[in-house]
C-alpha cells in the first residue's frame, strides 16, 4: 500500500540526528538544547505528592485553574497585563502542541504564515500541514534583527499569521521596545494575527528585559503568545507549556487542542501551580544561565572559535571561519566524530540553507561538562 507523504522532504530533526550522533561517538553533547540539571527536589516532591493525592484523573481541558491562575499572575506582574484564566490561558503539552495549535486554528489553505529565519524546526511542517504557505524574512547575520523593511515587504492580501521568537533560539537575539513598535505600526489596519514563541522568556542577559508582545497592548490583541516550563524548571520531559491570547482566540485554539490532546497531565500541573508561588524560581534563572555563558565563553577565550553575541536563551553561536571554510552541516559532523564535541548548523534553520560558517552551542550545562567541551574546541587548529 502506497501512501502520499504529507511531509515529503522531511526526516529526523537535527536534535535528534545530532543528539544520536553524539552519543554513538561519545562526543560531549552541546546540540540539542536541554538542561543537564535535575529539576527542584521540591519540584519533584509536588509531583509525587499531588501522584500520591489522587489527582490522577482528566484535568480540564483548558488546563488545572490553580495553575492558570499562576499563569496569570505571573504575566501581570512581569507585562503588566490581564488574561483571563478562565477564558484566556490554555495548557498545553508543552510549547510544541501551543505552537500547532495556534497555527492549525488560524490557517486555512493557501494562506501566506510569515516566518524569521533562521527559523526553530517546527513552524514549516506545522505550517504546511495545514495547507498554508510560508514566507521568509531573514533576520540580519551577524547581528540577527529584524529587518522590519523586508518584514513589511511579506506582507500580501494573503499574509495570515507571523511566527516570532524571542529571545531567538539559535541565535540568542532579543527584540526591544522599538522592534514591538515598529511590528504594531506594521501591522495595524490589518487582519494579520501573531505567533510569538517566548519559550525562553526568564532567560535573558546582561540587564535587558524580556519585551513579551502580551505587554504590548495593540500587539497582544491580535498575538498567541506561547511559553513553556521546560526551560524555567529543568524539565523539557514533561512537556508542559501554555498558550495566552485574547478571548475569541483562545476559542479558537481551545477548539483544536481539545481534540488534539484534550488536556495535559494533571498531577504535574497541580505541582507546577503550586511551585509558582515562590517567583524566586525563574527571577533567578537569567543570572544562572548567564554564568553558565560567561563561563563558557572564558573557557573557550583561547580558541578559534569567535562567539557571536549572545543576549538570551542558553544558546552560543561560534563563528568557526578561522578553522575551516567547509559547510556547517559537515564541519558539525566533522566536530562530532573528530574532535568529541556535538553542536547544531544553523543552516538547516533556513529554507534556502544560508550557511553563515558558525554553530549553535548549548550552554545549559555543568562547569565540568562546558570546560571539557572547551578544552576540545581549543585544541582545534586550522585545517584541522
Ligand atoms: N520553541 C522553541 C524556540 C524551542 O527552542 C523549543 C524547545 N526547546 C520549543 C519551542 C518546544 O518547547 P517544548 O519542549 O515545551 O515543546
Ligand atoms: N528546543 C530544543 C533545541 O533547540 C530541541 C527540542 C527538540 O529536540 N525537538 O535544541
Amino acid at each position: 500500500m502506497s501512501i502520499t507523504s504529507k511531509l515529503p522532504t522531511v526526516g529526523l530533526t537535527i536534535f535528534t540526528e545530532m543528539t544520536d550522533m553524539a552519543n554513538a561517538c561519545g562526543a560531549i553533547n552541546l546540540s540539542q538544547g536541554f538542561p543537564e540539571f535535575d529539576p527542584h527536589p521540591g519540584l519533584k516532591d509536588l509531583v509525587s505528592k499531588y501522584i500520591r493525592d489522587g489527582h490522577n484523573q482528566y484535568a480540564p481541558m483548558q488546563g488545572v485553574l490553580a495553575l492558570r491562575e499562576r499563569i496569570a499572575e505571573k504575566a501581570r506582574r512581569l507585562y503588566g497585563v490581564d488574561y483571563d484564566p478562565a477564558t484566556e490561558i490554555t495548557v498545553t503539552s508543552g510549547a510544541t502542541e501551543a505552537l500547532f495549535a495556534a497555527v492549525a486554528a488560524v490557517v486555512h489553505p493557501g494562506d501566506e504564515v510569515i516566518i524569521v529565519e533562521p527559523a526553530y524546526d517546527c513552524y514549516i511542517p506545522m505550517i504546511t500541514l495545514n495547507g498554508g504557505r510560508p514566507v521568509y524574512t531573514p533576520l540580519t547575520y551577524p547581528s540577527y534583527r529584524i529587518d522590519w523593511d523586508a518584514f513589511l515587504r511579506c506582507i500580501t492580501p494573503r499574509t495570515r499569521l507571523a511566527i516570532l521568537n524571542f529571545p531567538h533560539n539559535p541565535s540568542g537575539a532579543v527584540l526591544d521596545a522599538r522592534d514591538l513598535d515598529a511590528l504594531a505600526e506594521i501591522l495595524r489596519n490589518t487582519g494579520v494575527l501573531i505567533l510569538s514563541d517566548e519559550v525562553y522568556e526568564h532567560i535573558i542577559f546582561d540587564g535587558l528585559t524580556h519585551h513579551s508582545l502580551a505587554g504590548h497592548p495593540e500587539l497582544r490583541e491580535r498575538s498567541f503568545i506561547v511559553s513553556s516550563f521546560a526551560k524555567t524548571y529543568h524539565t523539557t520531559g514533561w512537556k508542559v507549556g501554555y498558550c495566552l491570547a485574547p478571548r475569541r482566540l483562545s476559542a479558537e485554539f481551545q477548539k483544536v487542542h481539545q481534540y488534539l490532546v484534550f488536556s495535559v497531565n494533571t498531577p504535574i500541573q497541580h505541582a507546577y501551580a503550586e511551585f509558582m508561588q515562590d517567583q524566586s524560581h525563574w527571577a533567578g534563572l537569567a543570572s544562572f544561565y548567564q554564568s553558565r555563558r560567561d563561563y563558557f565563553l572564558n573557557r573557550l577565550a583561547g580558541s578559534r572559535f569567535r562567539p557571536l553575541p549572545c543576549h538570551g536563551t542558553f544558546f552560543q553561536m561560534l563563528d568557526y571561519s578561522a578553522i575551516s571554510d567547509e559547510p556547517d552541516v559537515s564541519f558539525a559532523r566533522r566536530l562530532t566524530a573528530g574532535h568529541g564535541v556535538a553542536a547544531i548548523p544553523p543552516s538547516v534553520f533556513y529554507h534556502d540553507g544560508e550557511d553563515n560558517r558558525v554553530l549553535r552551542f548549548c550552554f545549559a550545562k555543568k562547569a565540568a561538562t562546558l570546560a571539557a567541551a572547551a578544552e576540545r574546541l581549543c585544541r582545534i587548529d586550522p585545517g584541522a
